[in-house]
């Protein structure tokens, strides 16, 4: 496998691939070394997380700097990614003892019964991930999977391979055994290699193309299956908002990670009686951001990890202007060595255009004007996505009643692009199935085991 520095072209390394041979041969390991671990007490998990962490934090320069070479995100935003990740495994050593407890649900009852719930691990899970955030959404799924005691075949994606590798070193320095948790190295086929194992659960973090052909290819075998698949999040603009103050954030969110997130800002829809006004300020604030060197401090939108993604990008551009958009800022690849694309600015969009119904997943954004709420709910719930969507006013009832009608896993007043460990982070429709974070997310790695207990008559 050739990992290539996508802000450069320039190969950082060639390393093999795993065959099915060698897949295969991992899995052996993992079911051989899970019940061990499994049986283990869980603060002994527990206690491997948590000096995981303080390893992060002993390198975390050098582990932003390979993320930014191999993905090419700009160096602050590869920083906040590692500070991001602590908070989250902040989260998991605080919550998981807690969620993972035995439950006893009756007890003294005039039967003399005592029914009881235990958290049992899945056995062998598969974790096959994606590059845009490695840290978080790879942590999602691995830190509580280990904690509740599975082994975890962990895939990182082949964009994201050497961040993968360095997971898997500092797990293993921090106590987790070598073969509970193994990183299987290479792309889609070696994904699908990795799913030919009898594992007891495939959690799976991409596109929804590839989600729907992995759920299709384990689905008669009644394993757990979690899909966290892309989106096409929109943000609606109230007329009562501060323009300038709105524009700089939803920026942000559409712009954040070169565009390149799950939950990136990619359709904005705003009440007519401020559109023009927050058009303005929306173009002003992007023709702000540098564009440029990853590893420069003051870079804010960095390379397309993706080469293919470039002509979908330009596809979608194309496509707008022919149906009738206004292209106001960007709209081409930038002619330097490695894979750029201008911030693109469009206005005048509708649905019948591809940059208003498919996941851009790079710097591009249409703005749409509508008459009133009822409308920008309309055009917010017309997609086949829903992962999050958000809406800015100054009215907080006003906000409620718009989000309460809006089908999407995580909601949002005057914010986006946002995450939290304490909230479950899930999708509906081709958004995906399943969740990870907050107590639900650490049980997810679990099967709840019912227990009858009655003593016998005396
Ligand atoms: P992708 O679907 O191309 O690849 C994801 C992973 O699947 C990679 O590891 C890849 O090697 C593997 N894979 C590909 N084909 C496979 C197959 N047939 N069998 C098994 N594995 C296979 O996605 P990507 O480009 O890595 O990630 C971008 C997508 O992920 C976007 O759609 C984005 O919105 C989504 N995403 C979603 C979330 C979320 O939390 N919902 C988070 C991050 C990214």
């Amino acid at each position: 496998m050739k990992i290539v520095n996508p802000a450069t072209g320039a190969l950082v390394r060639d390393l093999p691939a795993d065959s099915q041979k060698t897949v295969r041969a991992k899995y052996d390991r993992a079911r051989a070394a899970q019940p061990r671990w499994g049986a283990l007490p869980i603060r002994r998990r527990i206690e491997t997380i948590r000096k995981f962490k303080d390893l992060i934090v002993e390198r975390e320069e050098m582990l932003a700097r390979t993320l930014t070479q191999e993905v090419g995100k700009p160096i602050r935003q590869s920083r906040n990614e590692l500070k991001g990740l602590l908070a989250r495994l902040d989260f998991f050593l605080t919550e998981s003892a807690r969620a993972l407890r035995d439950e006893t649900v009756l007890s003294g009852s005039a039967q003399k019964i005592e029914e009881r719930i235990s958290h049992e691990p899945l056995g062998v899970v598969a974790n096959i991930s994606a590059w845009n955030y490695p840290y978080f959404v790879g942590s999602n799924v691995f830190v509580p999977a280990l904690v509740a005691g599975n082994a975890v075949l962990y895939k990182p994606s082949e964009y994201a391979t050497l961040t993968g590798l360095h997971i898997a070193d500092l797990l293993h320095a921090a106590g987790v055994p070598d073969d509970v948790f193994i990183a299987v190295i290479g792309d889609g086929a070696t994904g699908s290699a990795l799913l030919k194992q009898s594992v007891d659960g495939v959690f799976f973090t991409g596109s929804y193309p590839t989600g729907a052909k992995i759920a299709a290819s384990v689905g008669r075998r009644m394993i757990k299956v979690q899909l966290e698949l892309g989106g096409k999040d929109p943000i609606y603009v109230c007329d009562d908002v501060d323009v300038e103050t709105a524009a700089a954030a939803i920026a942000d969110g559409a712009f954040y990670n070169t565009g390149q997130s799950c939950c990136s800002v990619e359709r904005v829809y705003v009440h007519e009686a401020v559109h023009d006004a927050f058009v303005d300020a929306f173009v002003a604030e992007v023709k702000r951001y540098k564009v440029g060197d990853p590893l420069d401090e003051s870079t804010y939108i960095g390379a397309i990890t993706r080469k293919a993604q470039l002509a979908v990008l330009k596809r979608q551009v194309a496509d707008a202007k022919k149906k009738g958009a206004k292209l106001l800022l960007g709209g081409d690849t930038l002619k330097r060595k490695g894979n750029w694309f201008a911030p693109t600015v469009l206005s005048d969009v509708d649905h019948s255009m591809t940059v208003m119904r498919e996941e851009s997943f790079g710097p591009i954004i249409g703005i749409q004007a509508v008459a009133d709420d009822d409308a920008a709910i309309d055009q917010m719930n017309d997609t086949d996505y829903g992962l999050t969507a958000g809406v800015y006013t100054g009215d907080e009832k006003r906000a409620k009643k718009i989000l309460a009608r809006v089908n999407a896993g995580s909601v949002y007043w005057n914010c986006c692009d946002r995450v939290s460990p304490r909230l479950p982070w899930s999708g509906v429709k081709h958004s995906g199935i399943g969740l990870t974070l907050s107590t639900y997310g650490i049980q997810a790695f679990t099967r709840p085991k019912a227990w009858h207990l009655k003593a016998a008559a005396a």
